[in-house]
This record gives C-alpha cells, sequence and structure tokens, in this order.
C-alpha cells in the first residue's frame, strides 16, 4: 500500500505576491526561501518554509491561466493541500480503484524530476489535492 509521507505546502492563490510577502514575511516573520516566474504556469510563485512543510504563494501573471480563472471566480484564498507519498503511481491505481475522481489519472513530471498529480476538489469534499512523489 503507497503512504502518506507529510504535508509538502499549502498553497494560497494572491492577486499580487508582493503585497501578499507584506503579511506573510513581513507580518509573519516567515523567510522567503523562492521567488520566481514560472512561465510555463503563467504564474509567479512564492515559497515560505515553515519546519518542513512549505507555504506556497501563486500570482497569476496571464489573464488566460487556470490560476486566473480561479482567482477570478474565488477570489483570494486557500488553493490547495499537498501531500508527499512514497509511490505515486501505486497511490493513483488505489484511488482509481476506489472511484476517486481524478484531474491527473497519471503522475505529470515537474521540475527537478518530481512526480504529481491533483486529486478533484469533488472527490475531497471541496479541497483541492495535490500529490507528490519526490526524486
Ligand atoms: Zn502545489
Amino acid at each position: 500500500m503507497p503512504i502518506i509521507k507529510r504535508i509538502d505546502h499549502v498553497a494560497m492563490v494572491v492577486e499580487d505576491i508582493e503585497g501578499a510577502l507584506a503579511f506573510w514575511r513581513d507580518a509573519l516573520g516567515l523567510s522567503l526561501e523562492l521567488l520566481q516566474e514560472v512561465p510555463r504556469e503563467k504564474s509567479a510563485i512564492a515559497f515560505l518554509p515553515v519546519s518542513g512543510v512549505e507555504i506556497e504563494l501563486v500570482q497569476p501573471t496571464s489573464a488566460d491561466s487556470g490560476i486566473a480563472k480561479y482567482l477570478e471566480k474565488r477570489g483570494p484564498g486557500m488553493h490547495h493541500i499537498c501531500l508527499e507519498v512514497d509511490d505515486i503511481s501505486a497511490m493513483l491505481a488505489q484511488l482509481k480503484e476506489k472511484d476517486v475522481q481524478l484531474i491527473h489519472e497519471e503522475p505529470v513530471i515537474g521540475d527537478g524530476g518530481r512526480k504529481y498529480a491533483f486529486i478533484h476538489p469533488k472527490a475531497a469534499f471541496g479541497v483541492l489535492m495535490e500529490l507528490y512523489e519526490l526524486p
């Protein structure tokens, strides 16, 4: 059986990353580990670690991106929670077997060889869930 190892990150959608950093970095005092544009995803992201778990801020950089549409529809706020699993393919197979609705039926290969997939929020009682398998 595949095993959930830990929470990897919690992601928030924001309209303006710099504005959001005034809260997360400057007011709360979290350290900013990474701030970069991701042209492939038409977004900018910031990572602020909290003892092994990352707070991720995502800002759309183009009006036609999925994340921009999400922001327009729902406004800023919580976007998804990401769980690290030891074997993402086995976990996706297990979820399919249990008729859990998935956004990605197969793992997607991301930066640095990490594998990820999203579970549909309908299946997780309104929460968009991401799975990670780190290389
Ligand atoms: Zn994520």
